[in-house]
């Protein structure tokens, strides 16, 4: 029996659109950018992280309970290092400057957009490294986004290309191990469920951007290029019917995909421990590499115990409580982690194999 509807079926509410900069050129001045062996870093500005209550380990932000506006400070270079000048924020419409946790708004946008950015909007300030007001540029989040900056949870939905119960592993999910929101990947065609946009205006946050619904773009004209250079806009569709395995309000956390699961009958191993198709070449590549020098085996997993070794190994490049647990762990012994997981907590989540506890979590309303 099929889990959820193949069947695309618009809503009447009309498309929806996702805009975000061609070319970004900012860059926060509050911002890190590291490299070793293991994973790239790049630390956000934290303050803004803090006054967002972003994840240190996905960068995900929980912005339901903020009440006051957060300052965004950006560099006086810009990505390329060259200096900021009028001109160059002058098509900065909307998006992140890198490391910043939060959307910038040009205030020509933010004033065409006028009341669309209703009250569930906080606007703040813009400042260069010395505290200089940049007057352009406004700071905004969003109290209701429907994705944050970050990695992980999201309203946006991806349709797949099959039911991932005949498919296995047409489906990616992950889960941030420090704060445990859900991350996926792999599907071919974004969409936005009716019923999770219906009652909530019609300009929302998006990681990088805004989803705005149709009526703003025509009232706007945001595709002309001559009225909003350096602006890209993508048509995205808002269904009538959810179109991938997830529940309906879509599960921002892990626990509540794993609830949902159970619900249906799944156990772990779910198939996104599939290495082989679930898993970003980039990681794969980074393993093989990582174990090669260290003369260890590069052999793919076979056995389901195996999958599991390896997928844990995989996350410990971009999450890096599991990288500290694993740290000085030989296969063997991981193995043998991993059998005693299954065998004595099976419905428990993977990592605490391993002795990583989740963080209680703060949940949204
Ligand atoms: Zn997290």
């Amino acid at each position: 029996m099929s889990r959820f509807s193949d069947q695309a079926v618009e809503s009447s509410l009309g498309p929806w659109f996702f805009v975000m900069l061609a070319d970004m050129p900012l860059v926060g001045s509050r911002t890190v950018f590291e490299y070793d062996a293991a994973a790239w870093v790049s630390r956000t500005d934290p303050d803004v992280a803090e006054a967002l209550a972003t994840c240190p380990v996905c960068n995900d932000a929980d912005t339901s309970s903020l009440t006051d506006a957060v300052t965004a400070f950006i560099d006086d270079r810009t990505i390329n290092d060259k200096k900021i000048t009028k001109r160059t924020l002058s098509s900065c419409w909307v998006g992140n400057p890198h490391g910043v946790p939060a959307l910038v708004m040009h205030r020509t946008l933010a004033g065409a957009l006028g009341a669309d950015l209703d009250d569930r909007w906080l606007l703040g300030e813009v400042r260069d490294p010395d505290g200089g007001l940049i007057d352009d540029l406004i700071s905004a989040v969003d109290r209701e986004p429907l994705s944050q900056y970050g990695a992980a949870s999201s309203r946006t939905r991806c349709r797949y290309r099959s039911n991932w119960a005949k498919s296995i592993g047409s489906v990616s999910v992950g889960a941030c191990a420090h704060c445990g929101r859900l991350s996926e990947n792999i599907g071919y065609e974004t969409y936005l469920l009716e019923s999770e946009v219906a009652d909530y205006g019609t300009v929302r946050a998006a990681g990088c951007g805004l989803y705005v619904a149709k009526s703003i773009v025509d009232r706007l004209e945001l595709y002309t290029p001559a009225v909003w250079p350096n602006l890209r806009i993508s048509r995205v569709p808002v269904y009538t019917q959810v179109l991938d395995p997830f529940a309906v309000p879509k599960p921002m956390r892990w626990e509540d995909f794993e609830r949902h699961e159970a619900s249906m009958g799944n156990t772990l191993p779910f198939p996104m421990i599939h290495g082989k198709k679930g898993v970003k070449p980039v990681w794969e590549k980074r393993y093989a590499a990582d174990r090669e020098a260290r003369g260890l085996d590069t052999t793919p997993p076979r056995t389901d115990e195996e999958r599991i070794a390896f997928y844990l190994r995989l996350r410990s490049f971009w999450e890096p409580a599991v990288g500290e647990q694993l740290a000085g762990v030989d296969d063997k012994e991981l193995l043998r982690l991993v059998r005693h997981g299954r065998k004595h907590s099976r419905d428990a989540p993977m990592e605490s194999w391993i002795g990583i506890e989740r963080t209680a979590s703060r949940r949204r309303k």
